[in-house]
């Protein structure tokens, strides 16, 4: 068996668990999600990593709901996050949590830290708080309020909890050090007012703990033995290590930092997603331009092209951008493998073969996927009028053009080669026909006396085939690095990130694609048919990155 060499995570585990220090040699990992928007593509490796490492070591993970934000949090986010979780194939089984479900027992806790003297209610406004915590190179002062009696904190905070004061007025500090070189250690919130209704608890509560004291009492209370997050949080750990030594535990889970991910090309904060959405630039948070785990699923793009792409970037220490291209090169990958081919034309020309008995049709027999041995196959309907690619034909052909042009002969793929004769046109002189003859000796790509053409175009029946609505997406932003240069990510926008084709042809094996199926419209690029619309509309995954002939 192949084996890859250990990220640095993993031998932490394997050196943990040789060493016993994991309580029943169980790992437990958490993905903990604030349900404040959409799961993004950078959320799919940290999924990737805390579900693939409690599988790797048979151990389990939770899914945790940060939900500690009321005002930004809602429900339909919470079971987006969960659809999108599922969809990776990952399954939390029946550890699924709250962190809002912990508020009673971190409510006792700030009590007993009040009781012994490690909490204070400040009066401070946020601004003064600021300007006493000091800075990155100068240390801070301690709160005028921080030697409040034991228990007038305790009636403050109890009045904070019974609404009796309003926001912003009163906080909840730990007692920690003004002096410490780690600005969150300088006696950090633990709780603030916040007058808001949350979709699980509602108006049960008015103060709502904040998440360095949240964060690692969750972890603790769910014997979490590894708690991965991404770099940003690196000097929060010595926090994260205060909270979770409050109570004592036996086994105190430990943080550990690895990049993010980032991607060039596109914007990967709920926030920048929730004004795209907010703003009407896109549609939806699925919106097959979005970098949403929706939005890529509508596109087309499979799991497994996912999984494969979080697993050669790897997991490492420090920041970095991938390039977009080898996310696209992963979903070409896999869907190379699985894609039916098809054989749709977007831009229609009408082929007329004069010497094709009108009202016949004749059936071709065509491997849904020549990369699948085990392949089925389907029939195509051929007939004397024939859809092609406008580009398929050229009046005046440029050097080097091998497609169809006034006395060239092409290949129709899987059928007969075809000259073409002639044209018609309309009063303003566009091309509307192109008439031409065909080999009935040339039917199965050859000829008695081994004639070669050089190009080969799809076609569709014009009688036959089916009209459906094609959906080209290309980037939605135009940099490499979203607003960096101009100040405004929206200044970045695609104009073109979206073209609709309301007359593309193809052929009738389209009306048994169903969402959710992978496809290639050969030589035009993999697509997927739409998940929101009635009827047939197909949204472009990704391009080809070689047509089969050129
Ligand atoms: P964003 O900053 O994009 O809004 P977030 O970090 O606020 O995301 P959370 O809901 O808090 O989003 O994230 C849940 C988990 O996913 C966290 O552990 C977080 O570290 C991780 N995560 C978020 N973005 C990325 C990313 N780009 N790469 C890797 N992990 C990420
Ligand atoms: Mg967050
Ligand atoms: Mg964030």
């Amino acid at each position: 068996e192949e084996k890859t060499p250990l990220n640095f995570l993993e031998r932490i585990i394997e050196d943990d668990l040789a060493n016993n220090r994991v309580p029943d040699n169980t790992i437990v990992t958490r993905f903990p999600p604030e349900p404040n928007g959409y799961l993004h593509i950078g959320h799919i490796k940290s999924i990737c990593l805390n579900f693939g490492l409690a599988e790797k070591y048979k151990g389990r993970c939770h899914l945790r709901l940060d939900d500690t934000n009321p005002e930004k949090e809602d429900i339909e986010y919470s079971d987006s996050i969960k659809r999108d979780i599922r969809w990776l194939g990952f399954d939390w089984g029946k550890y699924e949590y709250h962190a809002s479900d912990y508020y009673p027992q971190l409510y006792e806790i700030a009590v007993r830290l009040i009781k012994e003297g490690k909490a204070f209610v400040d009066s401070l406004s946020f601004a003064e708080m600021k300007e006493y915590r000091g800075t990155l190179t100068e240390g801070g002062k301690n709160s005028p309020y921080r030697d409040r009696s034991v228990e007038e904190n305790l009636r403050l905070f109890e009045e904070m909890h019974q609404g009796k004061h309003p926001e912003g007025s009163l906080v909840l500090r730990a007692k920690i050090d003004m002096s410490s070189p780690n600005i969150n250690l300088r006696d950090p919130v633990l709780y603030r007012i916040k007058f808001a209704s949350h979709p699980r608890t509602g108006d049960t509560w008015c103060i709502y703990p904040m998440y360095d004291f949240t964060h690692p009492i969750s972890d603790a209370i769910e014997g979490i033995t590894h708690s991965i997050c991404t770099l940003e949080f690196e000097d929060h750990r010595p926090a994260y290590d205060w909270a979770t030594a409050i109570d004592d535990i036996e086994h105190a889970p430990h943080q550990y930092e690895f990049a993010r991910l980032n991607i060039n090309y596109l914007v990967m904060s709920k926030r920048r997603l929730l004004n795209l959405v907010k703003l009407g630039i896109v549609d939806g948070w699925d919106d097959p331009r979005m970098p949403t785990i929706s939005g890529i699923r509508r596109r087309g793009y499979s799991p497994e092209s996912m999984k494969d792409f979080v697993s050669r970037i790897g997991v490492a220490k420090v920041e970095s951008m991938v390039d977009y291209s080898l996310l696209e090169f992963c979903v070409r990958e896999d869907l190379n493998k699985r894609a039916e081919r098809l054989m749709v034309v977007l831009d229609p020309l009408k082929l007329v073969i004069d010497n094709y008995p009108e009202g016949k049709v004749e059936y071709f027999e065509a491997v849904n996927n020549p990369e699948d041995p085990n392949s089925a196959t389907h029939t195509i309907p051929f007939s004397r009028e024939l859809y092609i690619e406008r580009e398929d034909f050229m009046e005046v052909p440029a050097k080097g053009y091998h497609r169809l042009y006034i006395g060239n002969e092409i290949r129709l793929k899987y059928t007969y080669y075809v000259t073409a004769n002639s044209v018609v046109k309309d009063e303003q002189g566009n091309i509307v026909e192109v008439h031409c003859t065909y080999d009935p000796e040339s039917k199965g790509g050859t000829t008695p006396d081994n004639r070669k053409v050089k190009g080969t175009s799809h076609w569709v029946s014009a009688s036959e085939g089916v009209t459906i609505e094609t959906r080209l997406y290309d980037k939605l932003f135009m940099t490499e690095y979203p607003g960096e240069a101009s100040g405004n990510y929206l200044d970045d926008l695609n104009p073109d990130s979206l073209k609709i084709v309301t007359d593309a042809k193809a052929e009738p094996e389209i009306l048994n694609a169903k969402v959710g199926d992978y496809l290639q419209f050969i030589r035009n690029g993999y697509f997927c048919k739409d998940n929101h619309s009635e009827g047939l509309v197909f949204n472009r995954t990704v391009t080809l990155k070689d047509s089969w002939a050129k």
